[in-house]
Order: structure tokens, then sequence, then C-alpha cells
């Protein structure tokens, strides 16, 4: 019997995705596989190592402790903290050898011994970084003319690049470009990035060295839509199982106030998730499930610790039955952008959202790993 629910995690999908990525790239430029978050949800160190065997040459965490998980795996790649540190997360970044951003003078006075800096300059998106492109010059400056510190690269970050047509994209990209250009004259040999996954895979342009991606290397589409049609596989599939069938009158209700009643007699199937699986409330009513290769209703309320799904009044399904929550059965599949659609959000947060006590599993193209 699977646990309640496992998110099967397919690392040769990671690994095509990275490859297809890298494809992508104008001549030079280099697939950073981005595993912030425990990539995604995915499981940072696996993730991090499927990417790497697809290709990638950089890793970028947010957080200084996600820098230290890798390292303590044996991953040994050009690593970045993308993220604000306090000075406690500089020490554990340095201890991981990972490359930290910065963009005030003053932060280069703290920065420890060894550390790798990227200069951030803020284009547009207005979150880290300075919009000045002078502080971003003399802090580049600074830390170049320190023994104890090497200049690594200048970066920005993009704010609408997942909205095609939007204009504010290019001139982000503009700026950056001028800066690119300084960059390159003063300070030669440093990496020059900027692109997310949506960047990378709408303009060539943005790729400088280095490209920033994590979305699409789980097979997840940046633009929300079918990630096949940006080539990409989907590398995690959520499955429960059917643990209860009970017959449902009609008139009966299923779950917490009532909120599904059956209009005429039904079959009622418990699946053993809910929003403390990350499994969200907001689903209540709201999200298909696959069972025996057929779309089932979710109905009724999402409790903490299970769901339950209208099974139809014909069912056959029996306890034991695999139910899919995302992913595919038979010639059925739901997407996670589906989910993040009825969400009405998007489907990062849909995978980043699965909480601990969903068991991940890897596998190969379905050979465990
Ligand atoms: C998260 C993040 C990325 C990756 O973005 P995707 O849209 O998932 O490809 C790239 N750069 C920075 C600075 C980020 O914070």
């Amino acid at each position: 019997m699977p646990a309640r629910a496992v998110a099967a995690v397919n690392l040769s999908a990671i690994e095509r995705n990275c490859a297809r990525l890298r494809r992508e790239l104008r001549a030079g430029a280099r697939l950073a596989a981005v595993v912030k978050a425990n990539g995604y949800g995915h499981g940072a160190v696996p993730a991090a190592r499927a990417a790497l065997a697809g290709g990638a040459e950089w890793l970028c965490v947010a957080a200084a402790h996600e820098a230290s998980e890798l390292r303590a795996a044996g991953l040994e790649a050009p690593l970045l903290v993308m993220g604000a540190l306090s000075r406690e997360e500089l020490e554990v970044a340095a201890a991981a050898s990972a490359d930290v951003v910065a963009w005030r003078e003053a932060f280069v006075e703290r920065l420890p011994a060894g550390t790798r800096v990227h200069v951030k300059l803020d284009t547009g998106m207005g979150r880290l970084g300075t919009r000045d492109v002078e502080e971003a010059r003399r802090v580049a400056e600074r830390v170049a003319a320190r023994d104890h510190l090497t200049l690594a690269g200048a970066m920005t970050h993009f704010a609408t690049a997942d909205e095609r047509g939007d204009d504010f994209f290019g001139r982000q990209l503009e700026r950056f470009a001028a800066f690119a250009e300084l960059m390159r004259a003063e300070h030669p040999g440093i990496v020059l990035h900027a692109a997310n996954s949506a960047a990378t895979l709408r303009e060539p342009a943005a790729h400088f060295d280095l490209v920033r991606c994590g979305v699409a290397i789980y097979g997840l589409d940046p633009f929300q839509e079918d990630p096949a049609a940006q080539d990409l596989e989907p590398a995690l599939e959520l499955r429960s199982w059917v643990a209860d069938v009970k017959p449902c009158a009609a008139g009966e209700s299923a779950g917490y106030g009532r909120r599904f009643v059956a209009e005429q007699e039904t079959v009622l199937g418990v699946l053993p998730i809910g929003y403390g699986d990350g499994w969200r409330r907001a689903l209540s009513n709201d999200a298909d499930v696959l069972v025996r290769g057929a779309r089932r209703p979710l109905v009724g309320t999402v409790s903490m610790d299970n769901v339950t799904v209208d099974l139809g009044p014909h069912a056959t399904a029996a306890p034991g039955d695999e139910a899919v929550l995302i992913g595919a059965q038979g010639s059925e599949r739901i997407l996670a952008e589906e989910v993040a659609r009825r969400l009405g959000t998007i489907n990062y947060e849909v995978t980043t959202g699965l909480l601990p006590r969903v068991e991940r599993v890897y596998h190969r193209d379905g050979r465990p790993e």
C-alpha cells in the first residue's frame, strides 16, 4: 500500500528538460539550475543531481542553508545564493563556498574572506539590487579592489518575462545590456546573467553568459500553459489512493460544512490527502482526480487529512486503487497548471506548496531510483 500521498519525481524528465534548455542557449551561454525552496518542492538534492546530469553547470538557491544542504550531499558545482543575507548567513554561505549577491558598498565590508560576489543591478524588478548604475559600479570596484574577495559576476532579474508581448521586459533587457557592456569592459572575465526560465525561452538576447532556470527544469510552463508547447515534460506526479469506498444516497452529504450534498445516489471515494499535505482547502468542490483512468470531481471540503471524490453511481473503483491528483493515468492528465488556475495562483506555488508529509519518491522513466 502506498503512503498517504506521494510526489513521484521523474529525474529523467528533469535531465531532459535541462538538455532541452541547453539546446536553446546562445553559443557560450551556460545553464544554472535553480533548486531553491527544496527544488520547487521536488527535492533539492535529487533535482540538482539530475539537472547537472542534464547539462546544467551551475546551481542557484535563495538561502544560505540551502547551499549547505547541497554541499553536504557532495555536490561541487559552482553555486550562487541569490537572496539577501544576514551576517550569520554570509558565514554559512562562505562555509559552503557559495557565491553571494551584493549591491551596497557597506555590505561588501561585511563579506567573509574568500567570498565570490555577483553585483546586482535592479533594472525594474524593484526587489533586490540597486537601481543606480553608479552604485553598482562602485560595489564592483570595491569588491575587485579587495584581495580577499573576488568579483565573479553581474546580474539582474526580470519582472515580466512571463508576460508575452509586454514591453517592460525589453526595457529591462536594454538597461542590463548597457550595464553588462560596461562591466565587461571594466572587469573582463566576470559572468553576466539575467534570464529566468521565461526569458530564456523567449529571448536569446537575454542569455548573456548564464541563464538561471527554475520552473522550466521541472517541466512546468513559465507561461502557465501546457508545458508540452515548450517541449517540457512535467517531472512531478502527485498520487494518493482510494482508502475507502462508500455509497451515498441522494440528500446525504460529505465533509465539513456539508458543502457537498448528493443530488442523486452515487459512490464516494475517500483519499488520505488534505491541506496538511499541501492539497489546498481552496480546492474544495473545485478539483478533479483521476481514478481508473477517468476524471472524477473532488466533492465537499478539503480537510486537513482527507478529501472525498464522487466516483459516480456506477463506480467500479475499489479500496487500494491509485488516485492521481497531478499527472497522468490512462489517457487522462491533470497538469499543475490546471490546479494553479483553479486556485488563482501559478504552477510554482502548487509544487512548492507540497508539504513534508507528502513522501517524495524518485524514478527514471518509471524505473525506481
Ligand atoms: C527564482 C529565481 C529564478 C528562477 O526563476 P524561474 O522563473 O523559476 O525560472 C531566477 N533568478 C532569480 C533571481 C530568482 O529568484
